[in-house]
């Protein structure tokens, strides 16, 4: 039960950090925006960051605004670092922005990742290469944990 969770936060981990990979490279080209039917806040997905704006009062927005927006981001230019705002008067209201660069995100999930992928490859001498179970102490011909076969070698020692 705890291998089958650590390994689907593993993979979890691995797809999650490639896509906010990819979504980062991908948005110094590309731009999304998204503002939902009440317009309480917008969210952009552009230049390497995620970016949501809070405005209040809420403005009242023509429906072309609304939903998913997207588009060519031009010229390209990726901005890597945090940024907050607050106090802009924007379409009547105050406007709050925060922005987050999107590689923080990849990181957020990378790191954790990558220490688990590391930590699985090492095992000491006597522990079942797939699981980590101790054998030593018996002679087993299967791993009595996860049934994996054949045994390293270097099991005794
Ligand atoms: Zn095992």
């Amino acid at each position: 039960m705890r291998r089958r969770l650590r390994s689907t936060c593993k993979w979890g981990g691995t797809v999650l950090t490639v896509l906010l990979f990819v979504v980062w490279v991908g948005s110094a080209w590309w731009w999304y925006n998204f503002i939902p039917r009440s317009a309480s806040y917008a969210m952009a997905i552009e230049r390497g960051t995620l970016a949501v704006e809070w405005v209040t009062p809420a403005p009242t927005l023509p429906d072309r605004y609304l939903g998913w927006h997207t588009g060519w981001s031009r010229p390209f230019r990726l901005m890597w670092w945090f940024r907050g705002e607050s106090g802009t008067v924007v379409r009547g209201g105050t406007a709050t922005e925060v922005v987050v660069p999107l590689w923080f995100g990849a990181m957020i999930f990378g790191l954790p990742t990558i220490i688990l992928w590391y930590r699985d490859r090492r095992r000491a001498p006597g522990l079942c290469i797939k699981c980590g179970y101790d054998l030593r102490g018996a002679d087993h011909k299967v791993c009595p944990e996860c049934g994996a076969t054949p045994l390293p070698s270097r099991t005794t020692s």
